[in-house]
């Protein structure tokens, strides 16, 4: 991640700074990589580009601007893959990390491929359930679970509620034993590994606000405590050591702690750590450039590494559990965006920045803002011939952050009206939106065979204007 604002102030140094290299021709601008780009994705003979066989300028002129749309075929095959890579190597069950993009379409989607649904709150639960997603299927996380939530979740029958403080311990048992069930749960264990893409930090502690650490011995406790509860089942630990993760190396660390963990709370509790759910995080390319682990050999490589621990620590192989999110929805979405403004700014030195401006921004996408993320953007609704000219692409908030591509090569001929589409925005986007401004919150749509189907209808004004009494 880049500690300043790329973007070139000096022209010796554009291609450098530049996050992404200067195209060597016009072709190579309208190119629809494979890496980033979902895999229906394609120019017409228009030079439009279609997603499961939909051209975006129809599918603009049907639900407006700006516009998630999904390749449904590659959302599926995405689930599908997950489930089979992780089941092949001994998981349970995978769940799908609903936050990264949750509606009852694609929970019905993900349970239709065999998933499971992780939910974070109240809110995803409902939405869960209201698709139809079996109770047992369903496991409910949240570092501050309310009591209305945890007897929600008890209520459903959950297969599964993650512990993660003390507090909790006592909630879930009380909800559980008012209800008459035991529930099971799993003691979410903070190893002291955090993990981003290349790079992961270990730690001997852990200064956040998730879980129950290992070192303090706060993880066992849980444990202690839970085991003496006759509404509660321990099933297992959990553990989630970050997101945009390229490798198996963090989930090396981590496992080693975790199944150190079980170990000794089999040694000391009789206690046999039965499931070892290890959480999400799994990257994907927003970048050409980028090159996460391939989806199988991630699995073997984790399946691997939990494998040996377990035996060099002597106990019996849990069953394992994962809870992807953006691996799942991230790459299968693109955002359509209609350009306004195109604005060359002079820089110092005679220097020109061009200022796309779009009619979205950090409301429907928040994550360049939020963690200098970083996206592939092309011109969607044509080609062009036009050389390549270095742009930010900016949408149209009162905010000078509000920035959705930081550096694009695109187009010379770009001009108010194209379409732009911005890749593998699936997951975090739509979810992470707001009415900043007012703006209300952009439709999604699937696309599959030339046909489209609405997964959320764009919000009118008159859904914000219902919230106020006064208008
Ligand atoms: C966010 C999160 C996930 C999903 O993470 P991705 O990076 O989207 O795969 C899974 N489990 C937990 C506990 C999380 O907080």
């Amino acid at each position: 991640m880049r500690a300043h604002p790329a973007g070139p102030l000096h022209a010796d140094v554009v291609s450098d700074h530049a996050a992404v290299a200067r195209p060597t021709s016009a072709e190579e601008l309208n190119r629809l990589s494979p890496a980033v780009w979902p895999s229906s994705a394609r120019r017409n003979s228009e030079g439009a580009i279609e997603i499961g066989g939909v051209d975006v300028r129809d599918a603009a002129a049907e639900f407006g601007t700006p516009l998630f749309v999904f390749d449904e075929d590659d959302l599926r095959a995405r689930a599908r893959n997950y489930r089979e890579a992780y089941v092949g190597v001994g998981a349970r069950l995978v769940y799908y990390a609903a936050k990264a993009f949750l509606t009852t379409a694609v929970a019905r989607i993900v349970t239709d491929e065999g998933l499971g649904v992780d939910v974070a709150s109240g809110g995803e639960l409902a939405v869960a359930l209201r698709a139809g997603v079996p109770g047992e299927r369903i496991l409910m996380h949240g570092n501050n679970k309310s009591m209305a939530e945890i007897e929600a979740a008890v209520e459903a029958g959950v297969g599964r509620i993650v512990v993660d403080s003390f507090d909790d311990v006592v909630r879930i048992a009380d909800a559980a034993a008012r209800a008459g069930v035991v529930q099971s749960v799993l003691v979410r264990v903070t190893v002291g590994v955090e993990a981003h893409t290349h790079e992961f930090i270990a730690t001997a502690h852990e200064d956040q606000k998730f879980g129950l650490s290992v070192s303090s011995g706060a993880a066992e406790e849980a444990v202690r405590r839970i085991a003496k509860l006759p509404s509660l089942d321990l099933r297992g630990l959990h553990s989630h050591i970050g997101s945009q993760i390229f490798d198996a190396a963090g989930f090396e660390v981590a496992a080693a702690r975790v199944v150190s963990v079980a170990q000794r709370i089999w040694d000391e509790q009789g206690i046999e750590v039965e499931e070892l759910n290890l959480g999400g995080g799994m990257g994907i390319a927003y970048l050409e450039s980028d090159d996460p682990l391939d989806v199988v050999d991630m699995a073997a490589q984790i399946g691997d590494i939990v494998g040996k621990q377990c035996a060099a620590e002597g106990i019996p192989m849990p069953a394992l559990a994962f809870e992807p999110g953006r691996a799942i929805v991230g790459p299968a979405a693109v955002t359509v965006y209609e350009v306004g403004t195109v604005k060359p700014v002079e820089l110092d030195r005679g220097l020109v920045r061009t200022y796309v401006s779009v009619d979205g921004g950090m409301s429907d996408n928040i994550r360049t803002a939020l963690y200098d993320a970083e996206y592939s953007v092309v011109l969607a609704s044509r080609e062009s011939s036009a050389d390549p000219t270095l742009c930010r692409v900016v949408g149209k908030h009162c905010e000078s952050g509000d920035i959705v591509v930081r550096d694009a090569w695109l187009p010379g001929d770009l001009a108010a009206g194209d379409l732009l589409a911005v890749a593998a925005t699936g997951a975090y986007c739509r979810s992470m939106a707001s009415n900043y401004n007012y703006l209300p919150r952009p439709a999604v749509v699937a696309a599959r065979d030339g046909q489209t189907t609405v997964f959320l209808r764009r919000e009118t004004l008159d859904d914000l204007l219902r919230l106020d009494p006064g208008a």
